[in-house]
């Protein structure tokens, strides 16, 4: 399928860390498709017909509970998919994929991608390694969950936003927040308004400003530092292996 996307202007992490003609190869079958706040990108238990490079924005992975309300395990910016299953070789969502910030992605057929992935390592290995970051964010994130104060969580929850969105201001309403947090509106109010009285954000109408990034980094459980320890480690020893490689 013939599309002009350039091939210059890679804002996608996993795309970027291919080499130029296998970049291009896969290019020649992504589509570039805008992300609506709002938007569904596949419902939990339905086939995706499609992988989504993110190259803005913002997709929140929702699993439902109790068939009629769902908690956030995990989200995704530039650096990586929606879509992971299908790289799996499984066409069926186990989440819910909900854009939470409006941006664009880069997606490719599902037949198609299995066709690519076959003959580009590569790919292969930067997925594999993206999953391995994802799991561990993941496996972190249904910890903190579990053990940590709401405070701390929304902390690290507007940190890992910051990062993907690559800007200090977005925006994100009370009732989502609880939705990702699991916890009632009232909840996130009071949370909310502690981080603003230590003049950490703003928070207005559901318009955050990021006014003090260390501050929020010292007010976020360790959760945050640690996942992103997990990803340097695993970076640093994938390198070390590959420069034992024959
Ligand atoms: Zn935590």
């Amino acid at each position: 399928m013939p599309n002009n996307i350039s091939h210059t202007s890679i804002n996608n992490s996993v795309l970027a860390a291919l080499p130029p003609e296998e970049r291009q190869r896969l290019l020649a079958h992504c589509e570039q498709v805008v992300l609506n706040d709002g938007d569904v990108l596949c419902e939990s238990g339905r086939h995706m017909r499609h992988i989504y490079f993110i190259e803005s924005g913002l997709v929140s992975f929702l699993t439902p509970v109790g068939g009629h309300s769902s908690v956030e395990v995990g989200l995704v910016g530039n650096e990586g998919v929606a879509g992971l299953a299908l790289f799996l070789g499984v066409s069926i969502s186990p989440v819910r994929m909900l854009v939470q910030a409006a941006g664009t992605a880069l997606r490719i057929e599902a037949t198609l991608f299995h066709h690519e992935l076959k003959t580009s390592p590569v790919l292969q290995r930067e997925l594999n390694q993206y999953l391995y970051a994802f799991m561990a964010q993941v496996a972190q994130t249904a910890a903190c969950n579990r053990h940590h104060l709401l405070g701390a969580r929304l902390a690290r929850r507007l940190l890992m936003t910051l990062d993907r969105l690559h800007s200090n201001e977005f925006h994100l309403t009370q009732e989502f927040l609880a939705h990702m947090l699991g916890v009632r509106r009232v909840g996130v109010t009071g949370a909310a308004g502690q981080l603003q009285e230590k003049k950490l954000i703003s928070y207005r109408r559901g318009n955050i400003t990021i006014l003090d990034r260390k501050g929020l980094e010292r007010a976020s459980c360790r959760c945050y530092r640690d996942v992103n320890n997990i990803r340097e480690r695993m970076l640093s020893d994938t390198h070390n292996h590959s420069a034992l490689d024959p």
